[in-house]
């Protein structure tokens, strides 16, 4: 139960004094729908209205806090002229412009013959001195105006609303105990909690917007804890759970060996040691398994697998998506035949009869290896015995899903796969509770991709050499843009673009995108494979997994608008085969600084971890890519691009916390606790013994 002092803050923004309905529901758009949400709103700019010049110097196009003498009013004789107040200093006029105002409320903010301290943008209107709508409007003395936090908004909400709510909020803010260690929290000099709350949302100048503000690392590392700690808590938790020892006779582990059309990388023989002593060990594995696209995770996953089998115990992998776990299950139903290995796939698809002769092969046993989607987790799918699950692109699903399926069976061994090169320093958030082995070899045989960077200018020359690649007998990807988060947009675009390459490439030329029910999607992959689609235009839904080894050609339009790792991703889809193959990143010019830096990257290496590096550094230099898009774990107070040592110390601390007080029962223990339901990391909190 979250702690009652905590209860204001998940009030929702309805509850705020002063802030309507109309209001509350455009702020809850902006920032989320509790007070919680409103205190993590980072302002993201300031205005700054210290500028305070006579009018004589005030320039248009500059915000100022002006001191005038309100002169004369002019009530608008139409409603489509603007109310105007004209005013001045010593030095010269302004007009004040107000449409659909109210007279008697512009009478009484701007009092004739009064002074008033006003504050806007300077705008000219002819050879005079304008200002529409003003910020504010005060009597001398009565604000201070310095500078103010900007906050992002939507569509019909203002600053200055924004700011209120975001104001009322931090007001209702209690003070809380201290959860930090005392002495770090002097040694950095930094602010308790509220302090360093109050501070952000009150920025006195510029400066106090930069990361490294003892406000702002105070609040980051609150933050960065909290899911350090959830994470520590996650481990001890998944630790103490009884485990078994797996440990087959290799009997069908060498018959799949000796099926393989190739050998075993070194990584991935070191890999399968380490996950051979932690399934033999009497703990349970919790081991995360991260290789780059093509790397060759699928055969050590089912070496793995077969390590179980061989046990007479069962298996079962899953894969965040249809397409995935079909794909999965044809290659691994090719790869453990030799074996005879009883293999199953279970969808949400699988229904009725079908469905429940595997259900019954899984509860009995007859089927040692179920690959599926998240309809492994229902209720009704029983196992016999399952020793060990292998969870495939494991940044799709939660920590909690991984506890779930795991818990289907006795002292299950988990495997979880990823192929996001998430940095070192960023494994501690996401995977900080596993064990990782990685896979830094490429199979041999395989041909570095070419990648070059052109214009859209030069579509028909992209089109003919596309032409000429089919005619070598290559598959081809044609990948077209995420524009905004906006499906129907995005298969808009990637409909036209299939019906202009159609009228050249004609029945060669497919579509597939994500709107299309899963059967049709699947038959167009079949035919991209297998069949007579050469050409294949997409939108991202083929980031993961998809594996057609003939594909040798993509070309990806507006490549600035993707992430890098995103790209990374994408052109992982070719370069599977022996065949050489050539990647082309079409962007619309003008490319920023940082485009044209992240386009360079992708054209210089193939490095999964020396792209993600270079994405979270040109990140940290101002580019927004949207951490779902990337894989990133997400935060809303800590900048992983600028926090990372602010990281490795919480990872630390986390463990040096729970060693000393694995229940957090201490009185700082208690205030932990308090920490973590504030960042909503409560599903760990009933980790504790003593929840
Ligand atoms: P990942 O899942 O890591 O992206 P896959 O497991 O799909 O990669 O492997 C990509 C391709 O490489 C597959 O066609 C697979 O059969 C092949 N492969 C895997 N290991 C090796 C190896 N050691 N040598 C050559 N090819 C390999
Ligand atoms: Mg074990």
């Amino acid at each position: 139960m979250r702690p009652e002092i905590l209860f204001p803050l998940f009030a929702p923004v309805t509850s705020l004094k002063g802030i309507g309905q109309r209001f509350a529901t455009l702020v809850e758009r902006a920032a989320g729908p509790r007070l919680v949400d409103l205190l993590w709103a980072k302002p993201v700019g300031v205005i700054d209205r210290r500028f305070s010049p006579k009018l004589k110097d005030a320039l248009p196009g500059q915000i100022a806090t002006l001191t005038v003498r309100v002169d004369q009013h002019f009530v608008p004789t139409s409603s489509r002229q603007p109310y105007r107040v004209r005013c001045s200093d010593e030095t010269g006029h302004i007009t004040l412009t107000f449409f659909r105002a109210r007279g008697d409320y512009i009478e009484k903010i701007l009092p004739l013959g009064e002074v008033r301290v006003i504050s806007g943008k300077v705008e000219s209107y002819g050879d005079q001195l304008q200002m529409s709508h003003p910020d504010h409007i005060a009597a001398e003395g009565e604000v201070e105006l310095t500078v103010e936090p900007i906050y992002p908004l939507t569509a019909g909400l203002s600053l200055k609303i924004m700011r209120r709510a975001v104001q009322a909020a931090v007001a209702r803010a209690p003070v809380l105990p201290e959860w930090q260690d005392p002495a770090f929290v002097a040694r950095r000099q930094w602010p308790p909690w509220l302090d360093a709350l109050e501070t952000l949302h009150n920025p006195t100048t510029p400066e106090d917007l930069e990361p490294d503000r003892p406000a702002r690392q105070r609040l980051a590392y609150d933050e960065l804890l909290a899911d350090q700690l959830a994470l520590a808590l996650v481990r001890a938790h998944n630790k103490r759970q009884p485990g078994r020892v797996v440990a087959g006779n290799g009997e069908l582990r060498r018959k799949i060996i000796a099926g393989l059309p190739f050998e075993l990388t070194g990584s991935q023989r070191r890999a399968l040691d380490e996950i051979d002593a932690d399934m033999a060990a009497p703990e349970r594995m919790l081991r995360l398994l991260q290789g780059d696209v093509g790397s060759g995770k699928t055969v050590v996953a089912l070496l793995a697998l077969a390590n179980a089998i061989e046990t007479g115990a069962q298996g079962a992998l899953m894969a965040p998506t249809e397409i995935l776990a079909r794909q999965h299950f044809a290659t691994l139903e090719r790869l453990a035949a030799p074996a005879g290995i009883r293999i199953a796939l279970l969808t949400g698809r699988d229904k009725g009869k079908p469905r429940e002769r595997i259900l019954a092969g899984l509860a009995d046993g007859t089927i040692q290896l179920a690959i599926g989607t998240h309809a492994l987790f229902q209720d009704e799918v029983r196992f016999a015995d399952l020793a060990v699950a292998v969870i495939d692109e494991q940044h799709k699903f939660g920590v909690e899903q991984r506890v779930q399926l795991a818990s289907k069976g006795r002292g299950v061994d988990v495997l979880v796969m990823t192929a996001t090169p998430i940095p070192r320093s960023l494994q501690l958030t996401s995977y900080g509770d596993l064990d990782a082995s990685r896979l830094t070899e490429k199979p041999a045989g395989r041909q570095p991709i070419k990648t070059s960077v052109l214009p859209i200018e030069r579509l028909d020359g992209v089109a003919d050499a596309v032409g000429r690649a089919l005619d070598r007998g290559s598959k081809v990807y044609w990948v077209c843009p995420l524009i905004e988060e906006n499906e129907t947009i995005d298969l808009a675009a990637a409909e036209e673009r299939h019906a202009h390459l159609s009228e050249r490439f004609g029945a060669r030329a497919g579509l597939l995108h994500g709107r299309m029910k899963p059967t049709e999607r699947d038959r167009v992959m079949e035919e991209f494979a297998k069949g007579s689609v050469d050409l294949l235009i997409a939108t991202t839904v083929i980031e993961v997994g998809v594996d057609v080894p003939s594909a040798t050609v993509m070309v990806i339009e507006h490549a600035e608008r993707f992430g890098l790792a995103q790209l990374h991703q994408l052109r992982g889809r070719i370069g599977r085969g022996t065949g050489a193959s050539t990647c082309l990143l079409l962007y619309a010019p003008p490319l920023g600084e940082t485009g044209t830096e992240r386009l360079k990257i992708m054209r210089e290496t193939e490095d999964g971890f020396v792209i993600a590096e270079a994405d979270l550094r040109l990140r940290g230099a101002g580019e927004v890519l949207g951490t779902r898009q990337s894989g990133m774990p997400e935060f809303r107070l800590a900048d992983l691009a600028f926090d990372q040592e602010l990281l490795a110390i919480a990872h630390d601390e986390a463990r040096l916390v729970l060693a000393r007080d694995p229940d957090l029962a201490t009185p700082r223990g208690q205030s932990l606790r308090t920490l973590l339901y504030l960042f909503e990391r409560d599903a760990a909190v009933k980790y504790l013994r003593s929840g």
